[in-house]
């Protein structure tokens, strides 16, 4: 018997408020497990640049390292392949002619260079070039509409599990109760957060809300992420034995790219040159100075304290940031810090304890209790905004890569 890996990749099979492209994985392993007799080492659910055009909101792709005994690779090829016509019936019949996914799966019996993924990742990369690069290798691929779920299901085998992975184990719904309410409740998601407490992003304490249960029409029941696969699985089993939590139909559990802050090049210092500006929305923004390099940054409404903090900035402010460049080049924040803040107007004077007060328009200032005056001037400080901690948005309103400051950050 001579085992080889096969690296599978799949993107883009799914419709924006149902179905998962992590239950269709789930699916073809079993069927490729049931018919070909693989083993599977490793479940992947990597997500990609947040901008990427036609993403589902958080743009994730799934991967799979099975063995199979190398007289198989044939087979396999073929059940791939009947399964990816199944999967386009299936799919057409739930098109419209505004959603239509454009579905991948590549079939590789190497590895692909990790660059692909790094450009997935923090960027826009074209299908057509992609393509021609699995092409080039010889790689077996089926796409579907157009070839754009080629560059998640490529990246997603070129991804290279690091220190910064994380995991979620993913359970999905029988299929009879799809589109009824889950019975996950905040309750029993507290108790899982105090009872396994190295779980992470189960709930937003800020909400009062649970995070592990999604809330589309999707099969998936729930999402429990971790630091690594024991943790996940452990926690998954001490849930479903709970009394009144909904039973899954079957689960996976899935290394992942998720909080790894991957789509993120490095903090960024600059300083601060305009005041910021709020839009009607409730999201602000202002520009800084960067390595010579003017930026413009933007808070949204959902930042929560990140857009607290920049409406508190004022020119001269040092502050380091991360956040992802938008296609029109300004940067949506996603972390930010006052490192060195500039003075700001703090108060009149004081004298006898008090503030001295104007006695009126081009007049001195005056102290009512010894009559004392002055001229009038402004006391600056920089004590009334907090500096050097780093603010985040609430669990909620984070991206799935974004490492969450509770997980360590580094203050540069
Ligand atoms: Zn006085």
């Amino acid at each position: 018997m001579n085992l080889i890996p096969v690296y599978i990749g799949l993107d883009d099979t799914d419709f924006i408020e149902s179905g998962c492209t992590t239950e269709r994985m789930n699916n073809l392993i079993n069927y490729l497990i049931s018919h070909t007799n693989a083993t599977e080492v490793e479940r992947r659910l990597v997500r990609l640049w947040p901008f990427a055009e036609n993403r589902t909101r958080g743009n994730g792709a799934l991967g799979s390292i099975i063995n199979i005994n190398s007289d198989k690779k044939d087979k396999l090829i073929e059940y791939c392949s009947l399964w990816f016509d199944e999967l386009k019936k299936d799919i057409n019949s739930k098109s419209n002619e505004f959603i239509h996914p454009s579905p991948c799966l590549i079939i590789s019996f190497k590895k692909f260079p990790e660059n692909w993924y790094w450009s997935s990742v923090r960027g826009h990369v074209d299908a057509s070039k992609r393509k021609k690069q699995i092409e080039e290798e010889n790689n077996i691929f089926f796409t579907h509409n157009s070839d754009s779920g080629i560059v998640g299901a490529s990246a997603a085998i070129s991804w290279v599990p690091s220190s910064t992975s994380s995991w979620e184990l993913i359970s999905w719904r029988r299929k009879g109760l799809i589109g009824t309410e889950r019975k996950v409740n905040f309750n029993d998601i507290s108790r899982l957060d105090e009872k396994f407490p190295d779980t992470f992003v189960n709930r937003d304490p800020t909400k009062k809300r649970g995070l592990i249960a999604p809330r589309t029409p999707c099969p998936v029941l729930y999402g429990i992420r971790g630091p690594n696969s024991k943790l996940v699985t452990d926690a998954h089993f001490w849930l479903q034995s709970q009394k009144n939590i909904e039973n899954c139909s079957s689960f996976a559990v899935h290394i992942s790219n998720q909080l790894s802050d991957d789509h993120i090049i490095s903090p960024h210092t600059g300083t601060v040159v305009s005041e910021p500006i709020e839009t009607k929305g409730g999201h602000s923004y202002l520009d800084v100075i960067s390595n010579s390099e003017l930026n413009r940054i933007i808070a949204f409404r959902e930042g929560g304290d990140v857009n607290d903090l920049l409406r508190k900035l004022i020119p001269g402010d040092i502050i380091c940031w991360t956040g992802i460049v938008s296609p029109n080049d300004s940067v949506h924040l996603e972390k930010l810090i006052l490192i060195n803040p500039s003075p700001r107007i703090e108060s009149r004077p004081n004298c006898c304890n008090r503030t001295m007060r104007s006695s009126g328009k081009n007049q001195h200032l005056r102290c009512k209790n010894c009559k004392k005056t002055t001229d009038k001037y402004w006391v600056y400080s920089r004590d009334s905004v907090n500096t050097n901690i780093w603010v985040e948005p609430s669990p909620s309103n984070r991206r799935h890569l974004s490492k969450p400051l509770s997980i360590e950050y580094p203050i540069t």
